[in-house]
Order: C-alpha cells, then sequence, then structure tokens
C-alpha cells in the first residue's frame, strides 16, 4: 500500500463540490467566449440552449444541418450527452452516415478524453442496444469483475472492512475497451479508425476543459497519483482551471495502440502489464486483486434485457448484475397498479408513492439482487403482476410503509407475496447522498434507420479510485466497492464475480422498435432519476426536456427523501407529517439524457444540470424500419 492512501478515508469520501456550479459555468463562458445560444430550431421550447463547440473540427451548432440544444428536434439522427464536445463529434459521424452505433462509440473514446472523470476505458459499463434490421435490443455487459483469485473478505482488513476507493482491491477489470470494439464490430458501420480518431486528436491537440472537468480536478487532488496530476496540470505545473486546453499524450498513445491492434493492445501486452502494475502497487493484498490473466480473460456479455409490460409500452433494461433496470420496471409497474396518473404531478398523493414505492422495491434489492453468476435472483419472481399488486396494496395515503423503530424497510417475500417478510439484515453498504448528481456518464444516440442505443458509462467515483496508469493517461476504476464490504450477501465479492450496479440504461419499446430512451448517472439515485423521466414523459405527458427538468426525489431502504429544487412547500410540509424525513434543502438528483423517437422526429434532451448538449442531424431524412446493414467485418 503506498503512503498517498490514507485508510481512515471511507468510500464516503466528499469528492464532489458541486457548489457554485451557476457562478462557475458563467465564468467559464466568460473565459472561453463560447457562445450560449438561445437559437435551437425546431424545439419550441423557451430554454433550450446551447452552448458553441469550436473543438471539434467541420463541426458547428450554427451549421444549418445541426441543431444543438438543451432540447432540439431532427430527422437525420440524434445524440444527448453530458458533453458538448462528444455530442458534436458524434453528430458528425451521424452527418457521414455513420449509425446510432458507430456514433456511440466516437462519443465514448470522446468522453474519455474530455470527461476523463466520469468514464474511460479504465472502467466499465453497460449498453443498451435496439438494431432496426434485426428488430432485435440486446445489452451489452462490460461491467468490471473482481480478480479470479478474490474471496467474500477482499475487504476485511485487520478485522475490519474498508473499502478504501483508493486501493487495488477496489479496481475491477475494465470493460469499456472491450465493450467499444464489441459494438462496433458487432453493429457498427465504420472502421475503428474513423471512430477513435477524433478522440485521438483532441487528446493530442488539445481541447477546452469545462467547468466541471475543472471541478473534479481540483476536488480530487487527495486521491490522484502523480500520473494524474501531471496529465490535470499545464506545462507549469498548475492544475487545469476551466477554459485552458488540456492535452493528454499520454492517452493519445494509448489509443493509437488500440486502434492498431484492437482489445488485445489493451488487454495483453505491454498498457495490460502496466495497469496489472498500478493496481498492485495499490493493493493490501496483490494475491487479491486483479492482474495481468485477469485482464487477458476479461470478455463483455451480450445479453437479452430484462422486460416488463407497462400501460401499453414495454419497459426494457441491463438486468443483473445492474439492479437499477429491475428496480424500475418493479416501480413503474407498481405506480401504475396505484393509479399514480390521478394525481397530479407536483402532489403530495403523487410523491408519497413514488417514496412508498422505492422503500419497498430498494430493500427487495438489498435482500435478493446480486451478480447472477453466482446468485439466484428471483427476478420473475419480483417482476410478477401478483407481487407488485401486493406490494402495492400495502400502500396508504396518510401513513407510510417504512417500519417505525426501524432504521430500514423490510424487504417483502416474493415467492410469497402476503407471507410475513423475512429476516432482514442488509450489509452496512454505506451511501453518498453527495454523489446524487454524478459520477459516471449516460449518454444515448439515435439514428434515422432507427437504431438505438442507450449507455450508461462509469469509473464509479468521479475520478475513479484517483490512479492513473503512469504513461497510459487513463483513470483506473473503483467499481468493486459496489460490493458489499461485509460477507454473506447476495453482493458479498467472490472470485470472477461483478458487483452489483445501479446503473439504468433504458428504453421504452411500442410495438418493438424504441420510442424513448433514458438514463442517469448518480450512484444509488439512478434508478430514481431515470424512471421519474419515464414517468413524466408517458404518464403526465410532458416533452423530453420537462421529463428531466420536473422536480424529482430520490429515496431508499433507508428512507430519508432527497428532492430537488421545485417540489412544493406545502407537499414537502404534508409528505413530513405522513411519516417521511426530508432533507432541509433541495440537491440535484441525477443527470438524465433522453431521446423520444416518433415516425417523423427525433427530439433529444439533455439535463441542464449540468452543460449536457443535445444534437441533431437535419440531414438524411427519417428512412425508419428500413435498418441498414450492419456492415460487419469493417476491420481496422
Ligand atoms: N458504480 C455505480 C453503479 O454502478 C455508478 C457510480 C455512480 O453513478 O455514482 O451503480
Amino acid at each position: 500500500m503506498t503512503d498517498d492512501i490514507d485508510p481512515t478515508k471511507e468510500i464516503e469520501g466528499r469528492d464532489i463540490d458541486t457548489g457554485g456550479r451557476q457562478l462557475n459555468r458563467r465564468r467559464f463562458l466568460e473565459l472561453t467566449g463560447v457562445s450560449a445560444g438561445s437559437l435551437a430550431l425546431g424545439t419550441g421550447s423557451a430554454t433550450a440552449e446551447y452552448q458553441e463547440v469550436t473543438d471539434v473540427g467541420g463541426f458547428s451548432c450554427e451549421h444549418p444541418q445541426f441543431n444543438c440544444g438543451q432540447e432540439v428536434s431532427a430527422a437525420g439522427g440524434m445524440v444527448s450527452t453530458v458533453d458538448p464536445i462528444a455530442a458534436g463529434v458524434a453528430a458528425r459521424v451521424l452527418r457521414e452516415g455513420g449509425t446510432a452505433f458507430d456514433a456511440a462509440v466516437a462519443l465514448q473514446y470522446t468522453l474519455n478524453v474530455t470527461q476523463p472523470h466520469g468514464s474511460g476505458i479504465g472502467g466499465g459499463g453497460f449498453t443498451v442496444v435496439h438494431e432496426a434490421a434485426s428488430g432485435t435490443t440486446e445489452v451489452i455487459d462490460s461491467r468490471e469483475r473482481a480478480s479470479q483469485d478474490a474471496t467474500p473478505d477482499l475487504y476485511l482488513h485487520e478485522g475490519e472492512y474498508n473499502q478504501n476507493i483508493q486501493t487495488g482491491e477496489a479496481m475491477g477489470t475494465p470493460g469499456t475497451a472491450m465493450a467499444l470494439e464489441t459494438l462496433r464490430e458487432e453493429y457498427g458501420t465504420m472502421s475503428r479508425q474513423r471512430l477513435i480518431n477524433p478522440a485521438i486528436k483532441l487528446a493530442r491537440n488539445g481541447f477546452t476543459v469545462d467547468w466541471f472537468l475543472a471541478e473534479q480536478i481540483h476536488g480530487n487532488t487527495h486521491k490522484l497519483n502523480d500520473a494524474a496530476l501531471e496529465t490535470y496540470s499545464d506545462d507549469a505545473g498548475n492544475l487545469y482551471e476551466a477554459g485552458d486546453t488540456m492535452t493528454n499524450p499520454d492517452l493519445a498513445d494509448t489509443f493509437e495502440i488500440i486502434k492498431r491492434e484492437g482489445p488485445d493492445g489493451f488487454y495483453e501486452g505491454p498498457v495490460a502489464a502496466d495497469l496489472a502494475a498500478t493496481i498492485s502497487e495499490y493493493a493490501r493484498d496483490p494475491d487479491q486483486v486483479v492482474d495481468e490473466e485477469d485482464l487477458a480473460n476479461y470478455d463483455v456479455k451480450i445479453n437479452e434485457p430484462v422486460r416488463k409490460e407497462w400501460y401499453d409500452v414495454e419497459l426494457v433494461g441491463q438486468p443483473m448484475p445492474s439492479s437499477g433496470p429491475t428496480v424500475i420496471e418493479m416501480m413503474l409497474r407498481m405506480l401504475e397498479f396505484l393509479n399514480i396518473g390521478d394525481y397530479d404531478v407536483r402532489s403530495t398523493e403523487k410523491y408519497h408513492l413514488f417514496a412508498e414505492s422505492m422503500y419497498s422495491c430498494w430493500a427487495d434489492r438489498m435482500a435478493y439482487m446480486g451478480d447472477d453468476e453466482f446468485v439466484d435472483v428471483p427476478v420473475d419472481e419480483l417482476l410478477s403482476d401478483a407481487y407488485l399488486q401486493a406490494r402495492a396494496d400495502q400502500i396508504e395515503f396518510g401513513t407510510t410503509v417504512f417500519p417505525e423503530n426501524s432504521s430500514t424497510m423490510y424487504p417483502g417475500d416474493p415467492w410469497n407475496a402476503s407471507a410475513k417478510p423475512p429476516d432482514f439484515n442488509p450489509s452496512e453498504k454505506l451511501f453518498d447522498s453527495a454523489a446524487a448528481i454524478g459520477n459516471t456518464t449516460h449518454f444515448t444516440t439515435v439514428d434515422r434507420w432507427g437504431n438505438a442505443v442507450s449507455w450508461t458509462s462509469t469509473i464509479e467515483r468521479f475520478m475513479g479510485s484517483g490512479k492513473m496508469v503512469p504513461g497510459r493517461g487513463f483513470m483506473i476504476n473503483n467499481e468493486l466497492t459496489d460490493f458489499d464490504a461485509e460477507p454473506g450477501g447476495p453482493n458479498q465479492p467472490n472470485g470472477w464475480k461483478r458487483p452489483l450496479s445501479s446503473t439504468s440504461p433504458m428504453m421504452v419499446l411500442r410495438d418493438g422498435k424504441p420510442e424513448f430512451t433514458a438514463g442517469s448517472p448518480g450512484g444509488w439515485s439512478i434508478p430514481d432519476a431515470t424512471l421519474q423521466a419515464i414517468l413524466h414523459r408517458y404518464v403526465y405527458d410532458q416533452s423530453p426536456l420537462e421529463s428531466i427538468t420536473e422536480p424529482r426525489l430520490y429515496t431508499h431502504h433507508y428512507g430519508g427523501i432527497t428532492w430537488s429544487e421545485g417540489v412544493p412547500d406545502g407537499a414537502r410540509d404534508t409528505l413530513e407529517s405522513w411519516g417521511h424525513s426530508l432533507n432541509d434543502g433541495p440537491s440535484p438528483v441525477g443527470n438524465v439524457q433522453v431521446i423520444a423517437i416518433d415516425d417523423d422526429e427525433l427530439t433529444g434532451a439533455a439535463d441542464p444540470n449540468r452543460d449536457g448538449q443535445a444534437v441533431g442531424y437535419t440531414g438524411g431524412g427519417r428512412n425508419r424500419g428500413q435498418g441498414r446493414d450492419r456492415g460487419r467485418g469493417h476491420g481496422n
């Protein structure tokens, strides 16, 4: 273990300071001289604004073929992401005739450069992929795995557990490089070179640091290793500020290796050796952490999504080892049974039904969910109408299902809905309400042929473990802290196991075709943020932007409600009087990106609680349902 690890600094280390965001954003705009326009063609949205992107050659929001903004519509293709630069790169791919799959690959490579605190090849994620030509929806699971040699006591240390995010024990086998090339090879039409080159160029020649990256650099210095500090500093040794031009030549070199060799260039050979050496350097017990053999054995999984009918549509998302989509599907079905649409979108009743359902579903998540390669998760039972109706029937107005004199909600018994709940001892996985706005990133792409991608990508905390592989330019995740620290539950660590996630890349299908995509960062708040966007869109008939700006709540099996700006005072007072406990002040919940798809038009919206941007490509024309050949075997 190296000196810069403070074992007393728990996983809850408050990495994030989101205070003063608006001020910083204004300052960023002043510093860079970029224009925050109010022109968003074809949206009709009064609040839409865009941020001009000057870093991407051949792309401009002023160009008549692109619509940029917080909400925009276009017929030829759509991208929505937290990062305007990555949005520009992906929109160019769409203009060149690339598919949603191609655009998503270029976008993720770029995010690794421009938003390295949120995702990258040192991390993992989940990708929901709908292919119009075949009408299939699949998910690519690039979740990190524990070493094949890990044991349930991975975190037990001198008789105590400590999920320090900076240890080698926290670092899982990254999956994103494999996900990128799997998506491109299995679904994409463009060459690796075409899709990785924009990221290489930005890393080599530089890009404008935005206020959020600057905040993450400055707010995380306590955990950054020398390689990271050097990469995040200018030639004079000063940490980058908003508006500076940052380069990352080491990452450009790593991408060149991947460009030449494909995923093998990452999972085997010198990059893998350096990654394994860095993980080992920070390990307490080098025998339990990811090594070169683990990296060489890593592969993504392509799975069927978890599905649930809901009103007249179908909800689909990543199955285990992410709990998020299953929880969302349980919750939304319960809310349907509770006739949530009878109550106003800002009524006490709506907020109450939401919180009550989430207490129950999250308790079930903690009791039953884990990596289904290791644990028999009763997904069918949890998603059965009989069970969800029984759980919904327990909810009443004027009182809460949250048990008195207990710090946690009890799970149900999915095998016997009317039975007494089983004993419940959730492990003390700590949670961090400060994480509610982010860590992680969600982006989504749709093309004119009807192909769609919904991808949540993460290195866990902002800046992950804080450790960059020296000479390679990418951060290593701390995803394994998503395991329970204490052995015994379904989410205990095991060799080659994937930790339970909350990430929730979702699609809503009508007659088998995507009609809405949604997802968010934010740790445990991800399912709440994502499902409220779907609820607001479908039950309250809101526009895509309204569906993600409508005030939202966040809660879990420990109770306590985080609420975002705009929840009325009266509703909060009544919720308290019904037995809920609410935070004193508002805080953002998640950072949601969505795309709505209809026969004539695509409408994208990016959450204004950061500087996300939706970019539509107006050319090409809609060609939905005709599909497009995958163009497999495009080589390098
Ligand atoms: N590691 C988290 C998960 O997979 C995501 C991190 C975050 O968004 O805070 O659930």
